[in-house]
Formats: structure tokens, C-alpha cells, sequence
């Protein structure tokens, strides 16, 4: 089954004086239980492709598909809706609420969903165990490392249960061995929980966790890598 479909799909950024072809008519499909990684240099339009398909922004024209709803189709209720319930997400700079616990951070997707306040806290602290946090649930942000607070991160996208994780340079502040950790753990919902993971980064050294491996340039598809 196709989780994400992007049918010649096209962000053009208009200013006073000059446009900017982020995403230049890219067309891709991913299937459920793949792991994607988007490569490419600065500039080439990998944060762009990844907001369209976690329905951050729109298309200037194209359709966007998830789990096969069109979502130019949906309304802004819809669309908050099908972003809670089927992705999360993973940024470079964590994007953790810096007034809150980690606990707290983890919890707050869930309390937007609706989920009572015991099964919300009891969750949260199975997530945050899982990524190696037990004893650090009541630090704030700052009193993290990096490492830390991404994997907080991580626990806080997972909280929902979403089929697709898109991750934006989840390791790009962070040392060899803490983004191991991090991968590793994204590595993990992919093979054992069939989280659907599309990836993107311009550090090659993650190209080894994809089934296949997109490299865009100019905001087109330059090249599709299999990995087997
Ligand atoms: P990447 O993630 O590969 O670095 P981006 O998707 O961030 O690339 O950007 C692609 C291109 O679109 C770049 O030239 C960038 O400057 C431009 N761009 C991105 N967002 C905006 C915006 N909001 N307004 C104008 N230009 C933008
Ligand atoms: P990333 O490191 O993920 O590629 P950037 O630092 O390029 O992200 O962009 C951060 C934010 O700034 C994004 O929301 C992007 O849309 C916006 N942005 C990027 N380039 C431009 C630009 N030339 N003009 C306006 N906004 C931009």
C-alpha cells in the first residue's frame, strides 16, 4: 500500500523580485513499512518535500496523497487531524516547549488527542524509557544534552502511534555517537514496528539506513538508489 504519493508536485516561493523553484514537478511513491532517505545539498528543496507530505504547507500546484486521501481535499480540521493521528515528527533543533518537562513534552500530543491524563502519563514514560530517558522525565530541555532532548523528540512523535515518521536532519547537531543512538532508534520503529520512515539529510553517512535512497537537486529528482 502507498502511504505517500506526490504527483508533479511544485513549490514555487514568489518575492518582489524573484521566484524560487523549491520543488520543480518531483513525482514519488512510498510504500508502507519503507524507509526513504530524501538526500541532496543545501538549498535543494528536502525540507520543502518534507513539509508538504506532513501537511505543514501546501503545494503551489500537484496533488499530495496520504494513505490515498488527496489533502488539498481536506479541510483544516481534517488535515490537523490526519497530521495527529498518522505522522510524527523530528526536527534538527528538537523544537522541545522549553517551559515544559520532558514527560510533559511527551504528553502534550496526546493531550491534544484527547487521551486521559493517566494513560497519557503512563505512555509517556514507556516512550521515554524506551529511548534510554527513565531518570531524565522531569528535566527540562535545558538541562539536556542534545542527544537527550532528541531523543525526547523522538518519544514525543511516537506518541501517537504515527505510521509515518518524517525525520529533517534528525542527527545534524549532534555527535557521532549520540546520532548513532538516534538512528538507531528511528531504525527501530522502521524493522520492528513497520513505522513508515522518510528521512532527510545531506550527510551521506546516513544514506545506509534507507531501502532507497532519492537525491534531489534544484527541487528535482536527480537520482533513485535501491538498496538491498
Ligand atoms: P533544503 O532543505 O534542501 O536545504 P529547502 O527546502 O529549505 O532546501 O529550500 C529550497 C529552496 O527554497 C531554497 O532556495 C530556499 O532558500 C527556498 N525557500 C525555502 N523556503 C522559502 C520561503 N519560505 N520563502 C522563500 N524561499 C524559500
Ligand atoms: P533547513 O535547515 O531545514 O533546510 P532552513 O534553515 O533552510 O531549514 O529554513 C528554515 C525556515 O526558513 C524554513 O521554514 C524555510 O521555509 C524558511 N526559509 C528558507 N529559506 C528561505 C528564504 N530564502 N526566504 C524565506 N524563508 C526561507
Amino acid at each position: 500500500m502507498k502511504v505517500v504519493e506526490l504527483r508533479n508536485v511544485y513549490k514555487i516561493y514568489r518575492t518582489e523580485y524573484y521566484e524560487v523553484r523549491a520543488l520543480d514537478g518531483v513525482s514519488m511513491d512510498v510504500e508502507e513499512g519503507e524507509f526513504v532517505v530524501i538526500m541532496g545539498p543545501s538549498g535543494s528543496g528536502k525540507s520543502t518535500l518534507l513539509n508538504l507530505i506532513g501537511c505543514l504547507d501546501k503545494p503551489t500546484e500537484g496533488e499530495v496523497l496520504i494513505n490515498g486521501v488527496e489533502t488539498s481535499s481536506l479541510n483544516d480540521n481534517r488535515l490537523t487531524e490526519l497530521r495527529r493521528d498518522t505522522i510524527g515528527f523530528i526536527f534538527q533543533t528538537y523544537n522541545l516547549i522549553p517551559t515544559l518537562t520532558a514527560l510533559e513534552n511527551v504528553e502534550l500530543p496526546m493531550i491534544f488527542k484527547g487521551v486521559g491524563r493517566r494513560e497519557r502519563e503512563e505512555r509517556a514514560k514507556e516512550l521515554l524509557k524506551n529511548v534510554g530517558l527513565e531518570k531524565e522525565m522531569n528535566r527540562k530541555p535545558n538541562e539536556m544534552s542534545g542527544g537527550q532532548q532528541q531523543r525526547v523528540a523522538i518519544a514525543r512523535a511516537l506518541a501517537n502511534n504515527p505510521k509515518i515518521l518524517l525525520c529533517d536532519e534528525p542527527t545534524g547537531n549532534l555527535d557521532t555517537k549520540s546520532g548513532e543512538q538516534v538512528m538507531e532508534i528511528i531504525r527501530h520503529q522502521n524493522e520492528v514496528l513497520g513505522v513508515t520512515v522518510i528521512l532527510v539529510t545531506h550527510d551521506p553517512s546516513l544514506a545506509k539506513y534507507g531501502d532507497r535512497v532519492i537525491r534531489l537537486r534544484d527541487g528535482k529528482i536527480e537520482s533513485v538508489e535501491n538498496v538491498s
